[in-house]
């Protein structure tokens, strides 16, 4: 008997910003995969069962997981955010793919969620207005030096960045030496959001210049969002300024 596996994206927090079709998923599933944090976020009902891991262990949990639904259970591996983003669903293909043959024929379905870029820019204005790419900078999965150029490639090209992942106790360095080599590529003024726990209570969303940007202004619950020359900053006396790159291309940047 096969069962069926949902991977499910949570958004960034709060249940508002959790699609229906999310929440109706988590409910009619019977195992829960998880980060434990990730988890510790759903109401589950007695009945629904929760097989938390730490973060380092995506891949061992995603085969658990399929194992598990082929076997015939009512799986959910659930990520923050969107699990397409950084998360959990690129994880269970690679499962998938390395795996048995009849995981294949598992039911699956991938429910897509608010991810962190897009709840930091709403706050913020709307600095994603025009093209941009999103880099983690985890070397966890891929070396220092791929990621170093891809943000130059990135800053050449006149994209706004989204920096995921942007920090850790094991690389605290690595931040600051982002931010200088922005600083060969991009003027001074460019706007950097750091976008803090959008979306629950501690959130704390914050606008400087790249002169200004420094590693201590992030932890690993932000999200950085890096302007370009043509990302625009309106001053609005006594509130948050608004940020926004405009649609049309100004010729600032690549
Ligand atoms: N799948 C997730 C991303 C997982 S990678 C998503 O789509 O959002 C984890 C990184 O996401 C964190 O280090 C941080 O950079 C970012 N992040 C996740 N939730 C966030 C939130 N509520 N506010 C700001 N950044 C967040």
């Amino acid at each position: 008997m096969t069962g069926s596996l949902v991977v499910v994206g949570t958004g960034p927090g709060n249940p508002e910003q959790m699609t229906p079709e999310a929440a109706a998923a988590i409910a009619a599933a019977e195992d829960f995969f998880g980060y434990f944090p990730y988890l510790d976020r759903l109401s589950l009902r007695h009945d629904q069962r929760r097989h938390a891991s730490d973060n380092r262990e995506e891949l061992a949990r995603a085969r658990e997981a399929l194992a598990m639904a082929a076997a015939g259970g009512k799986v959910c591996v659930v990520s923050g955010g969107d699990p397409g983003v950084f998360a959990m669903a690129a994880a269970v293909c690679e499962a998938i793919e390395a795996g048995p043959a009849e995981w294949r024929s598992i039911d699956l379905s991938i429910v897509p969620g608010v991810t962190a870029m897009l709840a930091v820019a709403a706050r913020a204005g709307a600095p994603l207005g025009h093209d941009f790419c999103a880099i983690s900078l985890s070397t966890n999965l891929k070396p220092w030096n791929v990621i170093e150029k891809r943000i130059v490639a990135a800053a050449k090209a006149g994209f706004v960045m989204a920096f995921y992942n942007p920090i850790s106790k094991a690389r605290p360095h690595q931040l600051g030496e982002a931010f200088d080599l922005l600083r060969h590529h991009l003027p001074p003024s460019v706007p950097v959001i750091f976008g803090r726990a959008a979306g629950r209570p501690d959130e704390m969303i914050r606008t400087v210049t790249l002169t200004d940007a420094a590693p201590e202004m992030a932890d690993m619950a932000t999200c950085i969002i890096v302007g370009t020359s043509d990302t625009r900053v309106i001053e609005r006396g006594g509130k948050e300024p608004l940020v926004y790159s405009p649609r049309s291309y100004r010729g600032g940047s690549a």
